[in-house]
């Protein structure tokens, strides 16, 4: 594998619920088999029609206290706290645990690129939705939906694999030799994010169009792997919630 190229899908229009993202791409793009094609969650949201007006969320008191904290719309606290199994941090901003196992910022609810009063959930389950419309390619290609983070420790922002589909969310270097010969012992290496990454510097985080890249040349194992840390191995989540409970 000596290169890998990375090419944005053009002219796709704005995504409505129920577009077939997997007949729009290929009717814009001469997917191959071996691609691994890139979404942004935006887009595969406001196909499953994931919008909701912030009106139709009523605040409960637990809402209302740490909107009055955040200094933000209690209903639109209500939202992420629905949207949420865990609450990690409830200050200075909601880091929350979503229903299928990712980690962020106000639940990944979205407002940008959305329209007015409108917020923009992810969606229920990334995974599905990968398997979805990948099924719904004629080519044999790999997906990945993808968010922009932020991450704790560095500071800006990066793209990240929320599902996937026919591509192992791990590549495993275990038992593989170093250049010295030395086995290596604990590298799982998180190719779906990397490749989440690159894909995510094309498309762009305004106003650009571009939800969707094709990555092409890279080989991949096809599936295996966990990307979100289960809960019983998760010792900065235990940290972070022993804080929360003494404070
Ligand atoms: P996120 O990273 O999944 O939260 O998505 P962003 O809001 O950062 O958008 C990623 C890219 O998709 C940007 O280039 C946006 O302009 C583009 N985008 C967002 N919604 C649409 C849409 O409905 N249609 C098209 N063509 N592009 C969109
Ligand atoms: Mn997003
Ligand atoms: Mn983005």
């Amino acid at each position: 594998m000596d290169s890998v190229s990375c090419h944005l899908v053009k002219n796709l229009p704005s995504i409505k619920e129920g577009d077939d993202l997997a007949e729009m791409i290929e009717d814009r793009f001469a997917l191959r088999d071996g691609d691994i094609v890139c979404i942004a969650s935006t887009v595969v949201s406001k196909s499953e029609g994931r919008f909701r007006r912030i009106e139709e969320y009523t605040p409960t008191a637990r809402a209302k206290e740490i909107a009055g904290e955040l200094d933000k719309d209690p209903r639109f606290v209500q939202a992420v706290l629905e949207e949420s199994e865990d609450i990690l941090l409830d200050r200075p901003f909601l880091l929350v645990a979503t229903s299928f196992g990712h980690i962020g910022v106000n639940a990944g609810i979205d407002q940008s690129n959305v329209g007015q009063g409108r917020i923009l959930l992810l969606p229920e389950c990334p995974r599905e939705s990968a398997n979805r419309i990948r099924r719904g390619l004629k080519k044999d290609c790999a997906v990945i939906v993808t968010d922009t983070c932020g991450r704790p420790f560095r500071c800006g922002v990066a793209g990240v694999a929320i599902g996937w589909s026919g591509i192992a969310a791990l590549r495993d270097w275990r038992g593989k030799r170093d250049l010295e010969g030395r086995e290596l012992e604990i590298t799982l290496e998180a190719i779906v994010d990397e490749i989440a990454g690159m894909a995510n510097l094309l498309m762009g985080e305004g106003g650009d169009g571009t939800p969707v890249v094709v990555v092409r040349g890279f080989e991949h194992p096809k599936s295996g792997g966990k990307l979100f840390r289960p809960r019983e191995l998760d010792v900065i989540r235990d940290r972070l919630q022993e804080k929360d409970r003494r404070s």
